[in-house]
């Protein structure tokens, strides 16, 4: 998540794979004790799903038919879903329908309740007939005036992490899962996306059919409704967006494919077929959400100088790292996230250069130093593995996860060299494609095929202290840019010699934040003035210039920027940057109290995960 992600030939070589993974997945699930689900996978589990629904924009409610496949492995009478807030009208059995008993459970804050559905030993096919309720933390209905081109209505669902039962019943955990078809009936001059095979336009029916034929977990389901267009960028990669948006999305995102062959030559084929991006509106929380075929991002990337497209990298690292080998527990977050950074950084290397690759490990590095400050460097959720037991798993999905995980794969990196670690990282996704894994599985795999009995090695990795302890441990490798040097020298001598001519000097998007983000604690509000004067931040700034130039001036108190830090907060929902603003207001009693106008303001227009967010800061 965050920041996103072909095929003739490989046919055989994946149908063969994926009987072997099936057979593999049903060891992991008997295995690992999910803590996030209330399904019991080693009772019965399922393996496929036909998906056949009704997205209806007067009631803002998906309703109908989820058939599963499933495998009663116990040979036993129940087999167990999570649901949360839906409303389950009848169960039914195999393809004759026989009706069959079901009942929810008690509920548990976050997690939803426990769907109990009595089955007979050789039951094979479960029918769930349901509706969704106005409360699926998962659906964000977006009325026209929310939409980029403001005349139809749109829909968007965001699954991870347990908010795919929201949607759907299913047995909601990363480590299981299933392979789906669906049919969405939509109003007929809308058109519906998924995490799937999709259609390039739209049709006269309203009636969309999809395929995912690779086994995914459940928090990849995904859905968009609304007035969309398709447009290609090249065999295998295009961009889906609102009419209005098409063009400059296809424009920014022209490097996609190029993108797709770095990230192959680096870890193998890119196993999903096609790989397309769907623009959202603004009110996504994320700056990515990297659903498989189908990658959903936040307007904001669209800078129209194509500065911010490593989210973009992001995103397609999450088709090796997450999609193809996932964590089997919320607890293991950081092997998607962590990975993916790294991948993330490996991809950016190739398309946009070394130099340029320096500079972003300084910031990440930045980020990294930051976010343990801000836990205390003994907070066990510093730790890359995490303990969520009774909590909102979300409150995993923290920088850490991503940024220690990436500190982490540099250190084995640095210890072994790249002509060793790549072909071993390539091979670690072959080994567990399609499955879901913990990190000690991962642990295992690295001392027996990197570190082997090689104790020296295993002394200069440190791999205990890196996954099991909070804080960084001192093996670190130290992040050095000479670019950032550069502006370094220039941070020391600018107050003397003043600001005129450094927007000359200073103009990547990564050169700009790395300014912003090391002004003088001790900035006057003049001088805060004459920089903005010298390189228009407050106006001109890309999303991710503005986000950090916005922290300065709430910092500072740069009245001149107000307006402008308003508009960009009710604007966005990402909840990422959108915390950090919140969080740089409530540090003074006046800013949390424009902090409290923004969030009303703003709320009715921000995602139910961004509200919880916000909301639990301003209590
Ligand atoms: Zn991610």
């Amino acid at each position: 998540m965050k920041k996103i992600f072909l095929f003739a030939l490989f046919l055989t070589a994946l149908a063969c794979q994926k009987k072997e993974t099936t057979k593999e997945t049903d060891k992991t699930t008997t295995a690992v004790n999910d803590e996030h689900t209330f399904s019991k996978p080693d009772l019965a589990i399922v393996k496929h799903l036909d998906l056949d629904i009704k997205v209806d924009f007067d009631t803002q409610t998906i309703s109908g038919k989820a058939s599963w496949q499933i495998d009663n492995t116990s040979k036993g009478n129940e087999i167990i879903f999570d649901e949360n807030t839906l409303t389950i009208t009848k169960v039914t059995l195999g393809d004759e329908e026989k009706e069959t008993k079901f009942e929810l459970g008690k509920e548990v804050e976050f997690h939803g309740k426990p769907l109990h559905i009595t089955i007979e030993p050789n039951t094979t096919k479960v029918n769930i007939y349901y509706s969704t309720s106005k409360d699926a933390v998962a659906l964000q209905w977006l009325n026209p005036a929310q939409t980029a081109d403001k005349k139809k209505p749109f829909v968007f669902s965001q699954g991870e992490s347990i908010w795919s039962r929201t949607w759907i019943p299913c047995q909601d955990s990363p480590g299981i899962r299933f392979t789906y078809n669906a049919k969405v009936t939509v109003p007929k001059d809308l058109m519906a996306v998924m995490s799937a095979v999709n259609p390039q336009t739209k049709n006269d029916t309203g009636v969309y059919t999809f395929k995912q034929d690779k086994a995914i977990p459940s928090y990849l389901m995904a859905i968009a409704v609304g007035d969309i267009a398709f447009k290609s960028i090249d065999n295998r990669t295009g961009v889906y967006a609102e009419p209005s948006v098409l063009k400059s999305a296809a424009w920014e995102f022209a490097d996609l494919g190029k993108m797709v062959v770095a990230a192959e030559k680096l870890y193998g084929p890119y196993r999903w077929g096609r790989y397309d991006v769907l623009v959202l509106p603004p009110s996504f929380p994320y700056g990515g959400m990297e659903n498989p075929n189908l990658t959903f991002l936040t307007p904001g990337v669209i800078a129209g100088d194509r500065s911010l497209t490593s989210l973009l990298a992001h995103e397609l690292g999450h088709s090796w790292s997450g999609n193809l080998v996932t964590n089997a527990t919320w607890d293991d977050i950081w092997l998607n996230e962590g990975f993916t950074t790294y991948v993330e950084h490996r991809i950016g290397e190739e398309i946009f250069g070394k130099k340029e690759a320096a500079m972003q490990d300084v910031l990440t590095r930045k980020d990294l130093d930051d976010n343990i400050a801000e836990y205390g460097s003994t907070n066990p959720d510093t730790r890359l593995k995490v303990s969520l037991t009774n909590r909102n798993p979300d409150d995993g999905i923290s920088q850490i996860p991503y940024v220690k995980g990436y500190n982490f794969l540099k250190v084995i990196e640095n210890a072994v060299g790249r002509a060793k670690f790549d072909p071993f990282i390539k091979n670690y996704f072959d080994a567990h494609a399609f499955k879901s894994i913990t990190t000690e599985d991962f642990v295992k795999y690295l001392n027996e095929n990197l570190i082997k009995d090689d104790k020296a090695l295993a002394d200069k990795i440190k791999v205990e202290d890196w996954i099991y302890k909070p804080g960084v441990p001192s093996n670190i490798i130290p992040s050095v840019s000479e670019d950032f040097a550069a502006i370094d020298a220039i941070q020391k001598s600018w107050r003397t010699t003043g600001v005129k001519g450094l927007s000359q000097k200073i103009k990547s998007t990564t050169e700009k934040q790395h300014f912003i983000d090391y002004l003088p604690a001790d900035i006057t509000t003049k001088e805060i003035e004459s920089i903005d004067a010298e390189f228009n931040f407050t106006k001109g700034g890309n999303f991710v210039i503005k986000r950090q130039w916005f922290v300065q001036a709430i910092r500072h108190q740069y009245k001149p920027a107000y307006p402008a830090i308003e508009q960009f907060m009710i604007a966005t929902s990402r909840t990422g940057s959108l915390m950090t603003l919140y969080k740089e207001l409530v540090k003074t009693p006046e800013g949390k109290t424009w902090a409290k106008q923004i969030f009303d303001k703003a709320k009715s227009g921000y995602h139910a995960t961004t509200v919880q967010a916000v909301e639990g800061l301003l209590k």
